[in-house]
């Protein structure tokens, strides 16, 4: 007997509700390079110079003038050396050269570099073939890759070790990253942690595994807070204690209609949360609001049956965060790509189905196993395909759009 009203929606319409009622958390942090990969950045960074910052050598050699390379046989005069961090800092006259080191600045008026193992040296001067370089040559430009002020890691982008290798080339020591706190609930008096042993109709827990693995990936901080029993009073204590650690707070089971399905009961004291069933496949319970915890703590109740746990945080969880975090108006639906169905898809008109499934031969194949209890159809897959309610079975050769595992 739950006291809040389930609402049917479609898929559609969940997007537009968790549009309408989240709102970007004070969710940025000043967060140490080391501690930043795989983060999510929220503010564009701009490059303060050029880069280069300087022309400078890209090999270990002389440095002259292009202009000189005239004849058949060049030989010039060495008067000095440019190393990288020491630059040379007098003149170099028309008919001389410097010795020049791999990353240090070329003189002004020097536009051309020539490799060690191309000329003939004596401690005075150099010789070499006019044919053996080209005016210009092993000369790194200033500003030939990016000029100061450019946009270079756009707010949004997942920090790669890429990324991180450019923003310490800016000085910078720490970016703005989406800090999120998460944390994770898995309930259902059935379960057990891997490790333990198993009595009679138990199994093991494993949503928290896969959610925690995934908010991961998504550049968020996870709290993993274990297994809860089906028992309104342990459930409040415990999702109190963890509402005043975390900004987002999910849980995994006990959103259905079942008997045990406690976890609106128990959240409608918390806060405000509104209890769905989107007209879907697999993932049909869904439940989120604010929960009050003197900040406001978001909530989101995923179904227990894994499948659906995994896709309903693909679809609605990902998007939310990235909402939260502040680096979207808007919570949407994954990028998908056009896809050929290679066989009948079956789906129902009455729901929007997520067929997972494979490419052969380019083309999409439906996964004989569908249900949601089966992590096996998930892991296999390539790729999930959205037939959208209103559609129905999809005939062979028919396109639709699919989002890639
Ligand atoms: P519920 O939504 O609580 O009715 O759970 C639906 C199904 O998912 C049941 O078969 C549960 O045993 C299973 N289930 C719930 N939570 C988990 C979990 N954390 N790991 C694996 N299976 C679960
Ligand atoms: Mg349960």
């Amino acid at each position: 007997m739950a006291n809040t009203m389930t609402t049917s929606v479609s898929v559609e319409e969940v997007y537009g509700i968790l549009t309408r009622s989240t709102e970007p958390a004070d969710a940025a942090a000043q967060t140490p390079l080391r501690e930043a990969n795989g983060r999510l950045l929220c503010e564009d960074v701009l490059s303060p110079f050029d880069v280069p910052r300087f022309n400078n050598s890209a090999m270990d050699g002389y440095a002259f003038r292009g202009s000189e390379l005239k004849g058949e046989r060049v030989t010039l005069a060495l008067c000095g050396t440019s190393y990288a961090g020491t630059p040379f800092e007098g003149e170099v006259p028309v008919g001389a050269c410097i010795r020049i080191m791999t990353g240090a600045a070329v003189p002004e008026g020097l536009d051309t570099v020539i490799p060690f193992e191309d000329v003939e040296a004596t401690d005075a001067a150099v010789s070499f073939s006019a044919d053996a370089v080209k005016p210009g040559a092993n000369v790194r430009l200033l500003g030939e890759e990016i000029r100061r002020g450019q946009v270079v890691i756009p707010k949004g982008a997942m920090l790669t070790p890429e990324a991180l290798g450019l923003a310490a080339s800016f000085g910078r020591a720490a970016l703005p990253c989406a800090s999120l706190r998460v944390g994770v609930f898995s309930t259902g008096d059935e379960l057990r942690e891997p490790g333990e042993p198993l009595g009679p109709g138990q199994i093991y827990a494993s949503n928290g595994y896969l959610l925690e693995a995934l908010i991961t990936r998504w550049g968020h901080e996870v709290v993993p807070l274990g297994v809860l029993p089906d028992d309104e009073t342990v459930l409040e204590k415990a999702i109190r204690a963890a509402m005043a650690e975390c900004d987002v707070l999910v849980t995994t089971g006990g959103v259905g209609e079942g008997d045990h399905d406690l976890i609106s009961r128990v959240l409608g004291r918390l806060g405000s949360i509104e209890h769905f069933h989107v007209r879907m496949r697999p993932g049909k319970p869904l439940a989120f609001g604010y929960l009050d915890a003197g900040h406001p703590v978001f909530f989101m109740g995923l179904p227990g049956n894994p499948v659906a746990a995994a896709m309903s945080s693909r679809l609605f969880l990902r998007p939310t965060l990235a909402r939260l975090s502040g680096l979207t108006d808007k919570v949407e639906r994954p990028e998908t790509v056009r896809v050929v169905c290679g066989k009948d898809v079956r789906a129902q008109a009455s729901r929007t189905d997520f067929v997972r499934g494979n490419f052969v031969n380019g083309k999409f194949e439906g996964s004989p196993l569908q249900s949601s209890a089966m992590l096996t159809s998930l892991m296999k897959a390539d790729a999930v395909l959205i037939v959208p309610e209103g559609t129905g079975t999809l005939p062979a050769g028919s396109e639709a759009d699919a989002f890639l595992l």
